[in-house]
C-alpha cells in the first residue's frame, strides 16, 4: 500500500509525503490512498472531459452501433482492429472513401472518440473548417489557437475532403500542415472522392502526388460500398 501511496504523491508532487518529511503512519495508510485514489479519478475525469471538448467531435457515434453486414467495405475484423488503435502508437493513417452515407463518417467519430477516452489527444474538423483556420491563422486568435490544438494532437480527423473546391493557395497550406505532422500524429481523412479525384480538387498534379505519398507511406485505407445507410434507413411520416 506505502509503494502507492508514494507513487501518487509522486505524481500529484506531494513531496513531504514521499520523501519521508511526513511520515505515513500505519493507522492513516487506507485513508491517504483512498484520498489520493479519488484524487486521482477526478482529475483523469476532468481531464477527458477536456479532450473530448477539445476533439469538438459534432456527434457521438461508436464502434457497437456500426452494422458492417449493412456495410460491406469494412470488416468487423477491420473494426476491431481500428477500435484496439495500435496503428495509433505506430502512427498509421486511415483514409476512408466512399459515396455519401455509407458511414465513413461514423467510423472516424468512433475512432475519435475511443482514442479520446483511451488518452490521445484528438481534433476533428471539416475540411472546409480546416482550410479556413488556416487560411485565417494571421488575423484570427481563435483560428491560431485551434491550429495550435492541432500541432499538438495525437489524431486529426479531417472529414469530408472533396465535397468544395480548394484552391492553389489553400492546397498548399493544406500541404503544409500534413508535412508538419506526417510521422509526428495520425491523420484520418473521410473522402467522397477516389485519389484521382483528389489530384483533380488539389488542383495541381505534383502537389496530390506529394501529399498522398506522405499520408498513405503508413496507411490504412478502407473502400466504403453500397447503398447510402440514410436512404435505407429513412424514416418515414407516413405508414406504407
Ligand atoms: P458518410 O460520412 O459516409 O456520408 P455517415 O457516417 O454520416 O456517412 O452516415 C450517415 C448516417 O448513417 C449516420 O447517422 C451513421 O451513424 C449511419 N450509418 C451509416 N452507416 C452505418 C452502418 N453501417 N451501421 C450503422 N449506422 C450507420
Ligand atoms: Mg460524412
Amino acid at each position: 500500500m506505502n509503494h502507492e501511496i508514494i507513487d501518487l504523491a509522486k505524481q500529484f508532487r506531494l513531496s513531504v509525503l514521499h520523501d519521508g518529511t511526513f511520515p505515513i503512519e500505519e493507522q492513516h495508510r487506507e485513508y491517504l490512498l483512498r484520498l489520493l485514489q479519488t484524487e486521482a479519478a477526478k482529475r483523469e475525469e476532468r481531464s477527458l472531459a477536456e479532450r473530448l471538448r477539445q476533439a469538438r467531435f459534432p456527434a457521438f457515434k461508436n464502434f457497437e452501433e456500426f452494422d458492417t453486414d449493412f456495410q460491406k467495405g469494412v470488416t468487423r475484423k477491420e473494426l476491431q482492429l481500428l477500435e484496439k488503435l495500435d496503428w495509433l502508437d505506430a502512427l498509421f493513417n486511415l483514409i476512408l472513401i466512399g459515396p455519401p452515407g455509407t458511414g465513413k463518417t461514423h467510423i472516424a467519430l468512433a475512432v475519435g472518440n475511443k482514442a479520446a477516452r483511451e488518452g490521445y489527444r484528438v481534433a476533428f474538423s471539416s475540411m472546409d473548417n480546416l482550410i479556413h483556420i488556416l487560411k485565417t491563422r494571421e488575423i484570427s486568435k481563435k483560428s491560431m489557437g485551434r491550429l495550435g490544438w492541432i500541432k499538438k494532437c495525437d489524431l486529426l480527423i479531417i472529414d469530408e475532403l472533396g465535397y468544395l473546391p480548394v484552391s492553389r493557395a489553400e492546397a498548399n497550406f493544406f500541404f503544409a500542415l500534413v508535412s508538419e505532422l506526417h510521422e509526428k500524429a495520425s491523420i484520418v481523412i473521410t473522402s467522397n472522392k477516389g485519389f484521382d479525384g483528389w489530384a483533380e480538387l488539389l488542383g495541381d498534379a505534383v502537389l496530390a502526388t506529394a501529399l498522398l505519398d506522405r499520408l498513405t507511406h503508413r496507411c490504412q485505407i478502407l473502400n466504403f460500398t453500397d447503398e447510402s445507410y440514410r436512404l435505407a434507413n429513412r424514416k418515414q411520416i407516413f405508414d406504407n
